[in-house]
């Protein structure tokens, strides 16, 4: 299993102000309102990247190869002919 981390890519001096999933990238932005605090915007990035949901890159990925199914239908439409050709010598 992989480990997902927030980090902090951009701080407003000490104050954390955007964050991202090591995972999936995903940005986290403090609200200005948080960011006046240290504590509170290290607290709402925690928080907004304990909430979200990984969607892993590769799944989008993963699509383009997936379309290539279409050729392999061409493949079983074959098979079925053969299947035919059963039924007619058996009879
Ligand atoms: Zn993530």
């Amino acid at each position: 299993m992989i480990q997902r981390r927030l980090r902090v890519v951009q701080w407003l001096s000490t104050t954390p102000a955007v964050g991202v999933c090591t995972l999936c990238s995903r940005e986290f932005k403090v609200p200005i309102s948080a960011l006046r605090r240290t504590a509170d915007s290290q607290a709402s990035l925690q928080a907004q990247f304990d909430r979200h949901k990984c969607e892993p890159v590769d799944s989008v990925l993963r699509r383009e190869p997936d379309e290539e199914e279409d050729e392999e239908e061409d493949d079983r439409k074959e098979e079925d002919d053969d299947d035919d050709e059963g039924d007619g010598y058996s009879e």
